[in-house]
């Protein structure tokens, strides 16, 4: 547990503890007593172990979001989950003789799948980069709107990690759907608070992860549409694990973690969206009460645990600094460990200097009440002096 030394934990979007329960899970499938044999092996009773254990998390994955069982590759994380669906669909079509070369994202991806847009445009494909409405969302309008006639591909996440907005993924699909073209999310920061998404939707491809639930890293899911017969073809070439999607060993101990973490989300996601929902709250006014501050993203469809805000009249890269007691993020974990402005907030129409301004809060199954009240306390402490030393720079 903290010590009271340790800064309070509000970065749940970029990395979450791991649920006890998930641990225990994942402990049982190493040693000799425990499930660690080859899940691919078939001539043992140690492997068929081994192969029920995954079998059973690929079921747990599947039912929290509303997918069949054999619609769900294990991969190393969302990240791998997302060049399977991006790459993977445009060589398979590719290979088909398929002659469509566009494909539609938005500016606010995770880098994950911009740099898979980007490997295409940089070899010979085109691609559409859409600007999201102001709140932060993408609309079925603005993808019908872009759709060109050899579109192959669009992707646009559940919900943004950086301002925690949600766009409605279903109904971009069956706009997508209409015009014969693929439809791809990423849905790592949503999985388990939206419901079963995937049932009976028009989304070919799905990008899941327990990360942001509570789970392991580096482990994920690649959910394809059975329905909608998508061309996958590997990456990754060897074994032919996963039905020959995903080569390699699976990962026993990373896949029993993913489908524990999704067998809690889906008993407890509903109690844990009304309690970070609240606590969201909370912060929110709290900052708000504080005067100069501004909430990015949209007030209406958002992940219970996120939020984003800009102060006013503070130089921004003194913000997080000066705020020791408080683990946040400054945008995007990939995009923080550079002096670049979160290419989101960007995105979003903030200026360099707001953008340096704007702090992202998220929340998780560990936050507690106090927690809140205690950082609550520490920015109505430390932002007086910060806007005092800000005027003082004559700006
Ligand atoms: C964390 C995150 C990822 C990366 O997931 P990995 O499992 O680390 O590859 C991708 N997309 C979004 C939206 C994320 O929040």
């Amino acid at each position: 547990m903290a010590t009271t030394s340790l800064p309070v934990y509000l970065d749940y979007a970029a990395a979450t503890p791991v649920d006890e329960r998930v641990i225990k899970e994942m402990i049982s499938c190493l040693s000799l007593e425990g499930t660690f044999a080859n899940s691919a092996a078939r001539d043992h009773v140690y492997g068929w172990q081994a192969a029920d254990k995954v079998e059973t998390a690929r079921g747990q994955v599947a039912e929290l979001v509303g997918a069949s069982p054999l619609e769900i590759t294990f991969t190393s994380g969302a990240t791998e989950s997302s060049n399977l669906a991006i790459l993977g669909l445009a060589r398979a079509l590719k290979e088909q003789g398929d002659p469509r070369r566009h494909l539609i994202t938005s500016l606010i991806e995770h880098k994950a799948v911009l740099e898979c847009c980007r490997y295409l445009e940089s070899h010979g494909y085109r691609v559409t980069w859409l600007t999201p409405l102001p709140d932060g969302s993408i609309s079925p309008e603005q993808v019908a709107a872009a759709l060109e006639e050899d579109t192959f591909l669009v992707s646009v996440a559940e919900a943004n990690s950086v301002v925690g907005t949600i766009s409605d993924v279903r109904a971009i699909a069956r706009v997508c759907k209409a015009r014969g073209v693929y439809f791809h999310t990423d849905m790592a920061q949503s999985a388990g608070y939206t419901g079963q998404v995937l049932k009976d939707s028009a989304i070919a491809l799905a990008s899941l992860t327990p990360e942001k639930l509570c789970g392991p890293k580096g482990v994920g899911a690649l959910y394809i549409s059975r329905a909608l017969k998508v061309p996958v073809a590997p990456l990754i070439l060897g074994g032919g694990q996963e039905r020959g999607l995903r080569s390699g060993t699976v990962a026993t101990h990373q896949v029993a973690g993913m489908g524990k973490a999704f067998e809690i989300m889906l008993k407890e996601g509903k109690s844990d969206y009304a309690r970070l929902n609240a606590l969201r709250d909370k912060l929110k006014q709290g900052l708000s009460a504080l005067g100069g501050v501004k909430v990015n993203g949209s007030e209406e469809h958002h992940l219970p645990g996120v939020l984003s805000v800009t102060f006013e009249g503070v130089e921004g890269r003194t913000l997080l600094p000066s705020l020791r007691g408080v683990a946040a993020s400054t945008g995007s974990a990939c995009s923080s460990a550079s002096l670049t402005p979160s290419y989101v907030l960007k995105a979003l129409g903030l200026s360099d200097a707001d953008a340096f301004a704007s702090v992202r809060l998220s929340l998780g199954r560990f936050t507690t009440e106090e927690e809140v009240d205690k950082v609550l306390d520490i920015f109505k402490k430390t932002l007086p002096g910060l806007r005092q030393a800000f005027s003082a720079t004559g700006d």
